[in-house]
């Protein structure tokens, strides 16, 4: 059974950061649609380019094109294992079709962690926030003053999408939009939530034991343990 894990959280909650490390401890592909679909401009691949301006605003590409690329991405042989997927769902409409892809799959259940920060620390998170300009990289707030990346040493910039005014239209939408999802997946026996307000590492931790608690509940969950609900 594979370790098929989503992370939920606001923009700037810390879950690309988080992802990257616990996917990279597990051996686990972690798949950003975020990413994905800025490397897409980058090779200016014509799927990804009609997302730009949409992304550049900060609002959501449409729900079509991103359960194509997610179901596309989640049939490559590097995911028999599971993997971790970061900025995916985020509507409840793409809920229901990973759940569908999932079932499909048929290799164990969803693992759904809400990593949870107060409003105030994500904007100013936002606002401070640096990428690799060549790999895409988040930055770890100790890179320091070299401002390069620690994966490919190539520069640090701000996201397109991080200016201030930006950062507060993505909350605003993800308020609308992406907060149900919560809602969506809370009953659940694998759903789970994160504190983020804490340094990196110690947010680290709780997902690590959090993570392996909810998949264990899955696995008996799956096999109708008593104690257990299924979905
Ligand atoms: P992220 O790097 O996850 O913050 O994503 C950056 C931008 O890509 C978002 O603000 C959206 O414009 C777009 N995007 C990424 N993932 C999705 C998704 N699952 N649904 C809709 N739009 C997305």
């Amino acid at each position: 059974m594979g370790l098929n894990v989503i992370m939920l959280g606001a923009p700037g909650a810390g879950k690309g950061t988080q992802a990257e490390r616990f996917a990279r401890q597990r051996g686990l592909p972690k798949i950003s649609t975020g990413e994905i679909l800025r490397q897409g401009i980058k090779d200016q691949l014509p799927v990804a380019l009609v997302t730009e301006a949409k992304m550049d605003r900060g609002e959501l590409v449409d729900d079509e094109t991103m359960v194509t690329i997610v179901r596309e991405r989640l049939a490559r042989p590097d995911t028999e294992g599971g993997f971790v997927l970061d900025g995916f769902p985020r509507t409840v409409s793409q809920a229901r079709s990973l759940d569908a892809i999932v079932d499909e799959r048929g290799n164990g259940p969803l693992v759904v962690v809400d990593i949870v920060v107060p409003e105030e620390d994500l904007v100013r998170r936002l606002a401070g926030r640096l990428i690799c300009s060549k790999c895409g990289t988040n930055a770890a707030p100790a890179d320091g003053p070299e401002m390069t990346c620690r994966q490919c040493g190539e520069t640090l910039v701000q996201r397109a999408d991080d200016s201030q005014q930006v950062v507060l239209e993505r909350l605003k939408i993800y308020h609308r939009a992406t907060e149900p999802l919560v809602d969506y997946y809370r009953g659940r026996p694998t759903f789970r939530t994160v504190n983020g307000a804490q340094p990196p590492d110690r947010v680290a931790r709780e997902l690590d034991a959090t993570i392996d608690d909810a998949a264990g509940e899955g696995a008996r969950a799956a096999l109708g343990a008593p104690g257990s609900s299924r979905r």
